[in-house]
């Protein structure tokens, strides 16, 4: 952290310390130094701007813990990004001082199959900003690999930087889905990631798309920003319909499951995930039969109207 401090009066530098919002205990989040790692020859420093409120951050806050993931030890939280290059490494050539970049949060091995094969995202060795035990970027400063960082065009805010990452989510979704002019879309939930799933499907040509949430505010939001049609569930009623009447196959993998709650189309494809397909694979058959779903759904409606 030796550069990056301000300059006293007698030109002198006085030595910055790196503060960062630390998780320590339930609902507690205490500003503490954060100390950086050393620079590497591949690394930038970047001043942070911007970052977003993921819920992981509310998960991990409220409950010390995200899905397996569990906080043990003070962590510095947050992973959606942008800010201002102050330092690079010797090696780096890609960015310089000044430059104005978005993160990509995860640092993949890059050496495993899954990296190797180009779906890093999936690696099993991935150190994630904010997911313990690896600090995060809610702080004045981070250090990061250059390769991680992505020159934002002047027309992109360092606000909307930081939403590269939370928009990454939609647009992957919508490729795993093939989702194009033909396709109409069910989106459960329309909070932000489903948001800027909305967005995406729609950028990439879905004509009709249907948003379910249990909050009529949200249903609003995504309205204004232009989803066609809503569902308005309750946390207590059972959404209940049959897979078959839409012709949905859900498969032999698990016969118990006889018609989909709110919850259960997730708590299916999750425990599908995790026990009978591969690592990745699970994705494409959330995706597909959730979008199959949905054009069933979005038929019926369409039968209704
Ligand atoms: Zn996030
Ligand atoms: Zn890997």
């Amino acid at each position: 952290m030796g550069k990056g401090g301000e300059v006293s009066g007698d030109g002198a530098k006085v030595e910055e310390e790196n503060m960062a919002a630390w998780l320590v205990a339930v609902n507690t989040l205490k500003i503490q130094p954060f100390r950086l790692p050393p620079l590497g020859p591949h690394d930038v420093r970047v001043r942070m701007k911007a970052v977003g409120i993921c819920g992981s951050d509310v998960h991990h806050l409220k409950t010390m813990r995200c899905a397996h993931f569990v906080v043990k030890e003070p962590m510095v939280i947050g992973h959606e990004c942008a800010g201002v290059i102050e330092e690079v490494g010797s090696e780096v050539e890609s960015l310089v001082v000044g430059d104005r970049v978005a993160l990509e949060p995860g640092i993949s091995c890059g050496h495993c199959k899954y990296c190797k094969g180009g779906r890093y995202n999936l690696c099993r060795s991935m150190r994630f900003f904010g997911s313990p035990p690896v600090n995060g970027s809610l702080a004045n400063q981070v250090v990061h690999p250059a390769n991680l960082c992505f020159r934002l065009p002047e027309n992109v805010s360092l606000e909307e930087g930081a939403m590269c990452e939370p928009l990454s989510v939609g647009i992957h979704a919508c490729r795993r889905a093939s989702v194009g002019p033909e396709t109409n879309v069910l989106i459960m939930g329309a909070g932000p990631i489903g948001l800027v799933t909305m967005l995406a499907a729609r950028a990439f040509g879905a004509p009709r798309i249907i948003m379910v949430d249990v909050d009529s505010y949200r249903l609003s939001v995504a309205k204004s920003l232009g989803a066609e049609d809503f569902v308005k569930v309750s946390t207590n009623s059972q959404w209940t319909i049959s897979p078959h009447a839409y012709g949905v196959s859900i498969g032999s993998s698990n016969p118990t499951l006889s018609s989909f709650s709110t919850n259960s189309l997730y708590h299916w494809t999750h425990n599908v995930g995790s026990t009978t397909i591969n690592r990745g694979a699970a994705r494409v058959t959330f995706a597909k039969v959730a979008f199959e779903f949905s054009q069933r759904i979005v038929s019926r409606i369409r039968n209704t109207d």
